[in-house]
């Protein structure tokens, strides 16, 4: 997020759509996810997978090898019925496999040394799949659980795959970096849903936290922001990573194969810092912050014709009323409660080094802050208009106005607040983690499906505030 110094009037196009929002259902977007139910349980490996007949050279016994090992496995079970399937080409498994302790002993593939090399990688010199199992997948596992290894290597692979199918994918030398990630990024999802539903001999992956951890560890893996989309190595960030792997959970890998550069260019958020920006885009949360930030609410939902919310600097729980700190709604009033001090505290900006080790000090960005604080504000604007406050369905809607607003906010050159890079990526790593408000009802309950609270902030982002009353209602 970033200030800006102009100041003019605002005519706001947003919330059309949600003034014709009437009575609720619950059900519907929340009910399920992409078409599957709702499930909960212990996702990882099955208690009775088999052992892989795969030669992985330099293997070892640790719990990151076996799961690797069991995800090469099964990603070439998957993908040796999918390539003939779709796009009539028969399948290879790829010609060696590697794993290596970043701090052990060098070996050696057709990429070079793999001393000190903290990753994971496919490599199309020797069509080789290598992993660290001494730094990076330990870590992994630690923090996301032993699915962030399992995402990390069906990416992976998906440039085996891309590798596999060359012209069908539309892959040439010249092809862009981006449109490669995101190719591997949906391939990982296509192959996710395969295992959701129950096809996999090695994992069990649940769609509620099963399927939250699959989408977390893409978030671990994202570019660091800043990178330009045009920038040789750019993986994308989290929000356009997650759409990828969203688009091959829910279409398959054809779908896929499809991506090239004019059809993700209109949804691609990444991008490089403003030179505007200063302190890379970051603002600290306190008055003055909340002011530009009730302006830039006030402008993105004047369409919507309800009364804006008073934001008051309190407790962050409303007297006698929903507490959900360190923000809530009151209705009673309609007034936004805000715990300005934690919410400066949960503005501070991500470190990213430390949240890979797994310590940080709870800063989820200045954007994550601001986001909590609009999701209480888009909840008196539902009840403005005569919605429900209290069940799954306003949690979403919730989710998706502030896609909406932020978008607005992105996109009106005369509000004070815009977005500046990383941004977004601060909104999903917050929308996923189980306290967050962005998606929360008035009460401060959620919908359990990370991939369904993603989905609804990205429809308001992309498409506005019309659709989340009719896609919520
Ligand atoms: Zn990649």
């Amino acid at each position: 997020m970033r200030a800006r110094t102009l100041v003019a009037c605002v005519t706001s196009v947003l919330l059309a759509g949600l003034m014709a929002c009437s009575g609720t259902t619950d059900g519907g977007a929340a009910g399920s996810v992409a078409g599957l139910p709702v499930t909960h349980f212990q996702s990882g490996l099955r208690s009775d997978a088999p052992t892989p007949s795969l030669d992985v050279q330099n293997v070892s016994d640790n719990e990151a090898d076996r799961i690797a090992t069991a995800t090469i496995a099964d990603v070439e079970d998957y993908w040796s019925k999918q390539l003939p399937d779709d796009f009539g080409v028969g399948f290879q498994p790829v010609s060696s496999l590697l794993s290596y302790d970043s701090n052990g002993a060098n070996q050696q593939n057709g990429c070079g040394n793999t001393q000190k090399n903290v990753n994971a990688f496919y490599c199309g010199a020797d069509d080789s799949v290598a992993w660290d199992r001494g730094v990076l997948l330990p870590t992994m596992i630690k923090q996301f659980g032993p699915l962030s290894v399992v995402t990390v290597l069906a990416h992976e692979f998906g440039h085996a795959v891309q590798f596999r199918l060359q012209a069908k994918a539309g892959i040439t030398r010249t092809t862009p970096t981006i449109v490669k990630e995101q190719q591997a990024d949906c391939f990982a999802g296509s192959y996710y849903r395969w295992v959701v539903e129950g096809n996999s001999r090695y994992f069990t992956v649940s769609t509620a936290e099963g399927l939250n951890a699959a989408l977390s560890s893409l978030f671990l893996v994202r570019d660091s922001a800043g990178t330009s989309a045009q920038d040789r190595q750019a993986h994308g960030t989290a929000f356009d990573r997650i759409f990828a792997f969203q688009l091959g959970f829910e279409k398959g890998p054809k779908e896929c194969a499809g991506i090239n550069m004019q059809n993700l260019q209109p949804r691609l958020t990444e991008r490089p810092f403003d030179p505007e920006d200063v302190n890379g885009g970051t603002i600290d949360i306190d008055d003055q912050t909340v002011g530009l930030l009730k302006e830039s609410l006030d402008a993105a939902f004047a369409g919507a014709k309800a009364p804006a919310p008073k934001i008051v600097d309190g407790t962050g729980a409303c007297k006698g009323g929903p507490a959900t700190p360190p923000a809530s709604y009151c209705p009673a009033n309609n007034t936004v409660n805000i715990d300005l001090r934690a919410l400066a505290k949960l503005g501070r900006p991500v470190d990213q080094g430390a949240e890979f080790r797994g310590r940080t000090d709870g800063g989820r960005g200045d954007f994550a802050a601001l986001s909590e604080i609009a999701s209480r504000y888009a909840l008196a604007i539902q009840k403005g208009v005569g919605a429900s406050l209290d069940n799954a369905n306003a949690g979403l809607r919730t989710a998706c106005l502030v896609g909406a607003w932020a978008a607005a906010a992105n996109n009106l050159t005369d509000t004070k607040l815009r977005l500046s890079a990383g941004d977004l990526d601060e909104a999903i790593s917050d929308l996923l983690r189980p306290d967050s408000l962005v998606a929360a009802d008035v009460n401060g309950k959620r919908v359990d499906a990370g991939f369904n609270r993603v989905e609804a902030m990205r429809m308001g982002f992309l498409q506005g505030s019309s659709p989340c009353s009719k896609e919520y209602g």
